[in-house]
């Protein structure tokens, strides 16, 4: 008998430029899949978590894909490390001489991964959600797991945190947070941690990149870009 050929539940593929993190601005293949352990309630990629769709897709035909298009390739979700196959597919990519993100809530791991960048978004207490109540004591428990991301870490990686910017107070009780997951990190490299603004509203970026930007400038971390947003506005596919 033989074995059914490897799939992965994929929400969207696209190419674009990258929007976030220390390679914002460099074109890549994005290949998202579906499914999230998480629930954020700010999530800007509904489809891939609260209301998961997407079709199975063979990883054969994800690597074709992924080889006629940029070198940079983002592997990310929902939680991307939810599928039995995203280490063969990083695998695969990386046989392929693409450079390869995995972007990550940090709150799991496989073995069998490879990248050039595990870039790890570890949940705030803001994120988790009023309701249902199931869901959001699930959040609660999972979203913060020290120990997965410091494994995470044996690759290059960034920390990209979301704040609330819209105003000082609900910053610096963010950042108070953030201190206290850094030093249970062992207080890393600060110019790799990157503070993005939650908003999806492209009016309002300005005046939340200012209010980081100071914070940044006094603590030695980065701003963390949303140039999607600025050029596209909240559009899947870019
Ligand atoms: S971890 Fe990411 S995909 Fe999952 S719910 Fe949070 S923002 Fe959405």
């Amino acid at each position: 008998m033989t074995a059914n050929p490897p799939t992965l539940r994929i929400a969207e593929r696209f190419v674009s430029v990258q929007g976030e993190g220390i390679l914002a601005g460099v074109p890549s293949s994005f290949v998202r899949l579906t499914g999230c352990n998480l629930r954020c309630s700010w999530c800007d990629s509904p489809e891939s978590s609260w209301r998961p769709t997407g079709e199975p897709q063979s990883l054969d035909e994800i690597v074709r894909w992924c080889r006629d298009g940029p070198r940079h390739v983002v592997v990310t979700g929902g939680e991307p490390l939810l599928s039995p196959y995203v280490g063969a597919l990083t695998k695969a990519l990386w046989d392929n001489d693409h450079h390869i993100t995995v972007e990550t809530a940090g709150t799991l791991d496989q073995p069998d991964l490879v990248c050039d960048l595990m870039s790890l978004s570890p949940k705030l207490a803001h994120s988790t959600p009023a309701a249902p109540a199931s869901l959001a004591q699930r959040h609660e428990r999972s979203r913060w797991q020290p120990d997965v991301v410091l494994a995470l870490m044996r690759f290059p990686w960034q920390l990209k945190f979301v704040v609330r910017a819209d105003a000082d107070a609900a910053l610096r009780r963010d950042v108070a947070e953030i201190d206290t997951m850094l030093e249970a990190l062992g207080d890393p490299d600060p110019q790799r941690v990157l503070l993005m603004p939650e908003c999806i509203d492209p009016a309002a970026l300005t005046e939340r990149y200012q209010r980081i930007s100071a914070l940044c400038c006094t603590r030695g971390f980065r701003l963390g870009p949303r140039l999607h947003i600025t050029a596209f506005g909240h559009t899947p596919g870019t």
